[in-house]
């Protein structure tokens, strides 16, 4: 089997658009508004010479108690077995309460490697956004921008070194 990298992550954060960005075409649906990502999204991605298996999680429900509550068995199933977890955030919105019950999920689940994904940084003028996620407490913080592929194959050659 393929090692397994995981997108995890609030509603609205780019998760849809990193994973479009990794495998090179639209195989995610992107959602202006917050929303339900119906269908995990599994696909293969290679990268200088290796090949991953990259897992949109998105499962969430609309509403909730919390969020542990929203997140589907099917997305849990697909963290606790990913070998890497890519926790992206909002670098535009800084951390909210919704980031800190994914990382809570995450502690909760057992995951093995995590990297904090603080997308949106869409400019190196964002770069100081990115620092206030070194609260989630995750050792590894990567800014990217999904949307324009800013530090996307940095990014890339990062997971590649720790799958
Ligand atoms: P998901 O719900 O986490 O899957 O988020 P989506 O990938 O559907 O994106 C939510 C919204 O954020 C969409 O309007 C995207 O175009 C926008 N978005 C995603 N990545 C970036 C980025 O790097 N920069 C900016 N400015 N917007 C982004
Ligand atoms: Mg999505």
């Amino acid at each position: 089997d393929l090692p397994k990298v995981a997108v995890v992550g609030r509603p609205n954060v780019g998760k849809s658009t990193l994973f479009n960005r990794f495998v090179g075409r639209r195989v995610a649906i992107v959602e202006e508004m917050p929303k339900v990502t119906r269908d995990r999204k599994e696909v293969e991605v290679k990268w200088s010479g290796r090949s991953f298996t990259l897992v949109d999680t998105g499962g969430w429900l609309s509403s909730g108690t919390s969020l542990d509550d929203k997140v589907s068995k099917q997305s849990e199933e697909a963290i606790r077995s990913a070998d890497l977890v890519l926790f992206v955030v909002d670098a535009t919105v800084g951390v909210t309460e919704e980031d800190l019950r994914v990382r809570d999920m995450l502690h909760k689940v057992g995951v093995k490697d995590v990297i904090v994904v603080v997308n949106k940084v869409d400019s190196d003028r964002q770069d100081p956004l990115i620092w206030e996620f070194a609260s989630l407490g995750f050792g590894d913080i990567f800014g990217v921008s999904a949307l324009h592929g800013r530090l996307s194959g940095d990014l890339l050659d990062a997971v590649i070194d720790r799958i």
